[in-house]
């Protein structure tokens, strides 16, 4: 029986700190895992912008309710829920990922956690563990299940590398071009014809 482990941003949801930094008009928090390639530096940078622009927590939450899932992507995720276990594997963070979650109809959601104090400002982050997108595969290769995982980006990767099936969606051209053993797709028609042949015998 297969387990369906998919990112969110990219593949569910726009970019959260782009639409953040529309929003604020804050050019910096356009920033990414492609301009600065380790996490750390590039969350405490982001933090530090937070602070010193006075964002809360609030101010943030405010910008992502606004944001509607991909066309498309409920009714990717509903097929897909209807057929197997689905569980998004994302670096967002619990805070933020609430109004998405609920238009998305609330699938099970592995994630990061921030720290805010109690006047609603953002003092840190937490992740639920190193390289948490792979071991959440291996955790639930543990149980026996397969893998399928579906991921559009650099930080998808070893979760992709550690599926019994791992499938780029909608990935930049570097990454699809670095990784050529990974099937593409580009809309969810394609994803349901590469996913739905895998899946069988949960419900149907
Ligand atoms: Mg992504």
């Amino acid at each position: 029986m297969h387990i369906v482990c998919c990112d969110m941003e990219g593949v569910f949801t726009p970019e959260i700190w782009i639409h953040v930094a529309e929003k604020t008009g804050i050019e910096e928090l356009r920033l990414t895992t492609r301009d600065i390639s380790d996490y750390d530096v590039l969350m405490k940078r982001r933090l530090k912008i937070l602070e010193e622009n006075r964002l809360t927590l609030a101010d943030i939450q405010a910008v992502i309710a606004k944001l509607e899932p991909l066309e498309g992507a409920l009714p990717f995720l509903e097929w897909l829920r209807s057929r197997t276990q689905v569980v998004i594997v994302s670096d967002t963070f619990n805070q933020f990922a609430g109004p998405l979650m609920e238009k998305l109809g609330w699938p099970a959601l592995l994630c990061n956690t921030l720290e805010v104090d109690p006047e609603g400002r953002v003092t840190g982050y937490r992740l639920r563990q190193a390289d948490g997108k792979r071991m959440v595969v291996l955790a639930f290769k543990s149980l026996y299940y397969r893998i399928a995982a579906v991921g559009d980006s650099y930080n998808d990767i070893s979760m992709l590398q550690e599926a019994d099936e791992g499938i780029l969606f909608k990935p930049p051209d570097p990454v699809r071009e670095q990784y050529p053993e990974l099937p593409v797709t580009y809309t969810y028609g394609e994803l349901r014809e590469v996913i739905g042949p895998l899946l069988t015998g949960t419900y149907h």
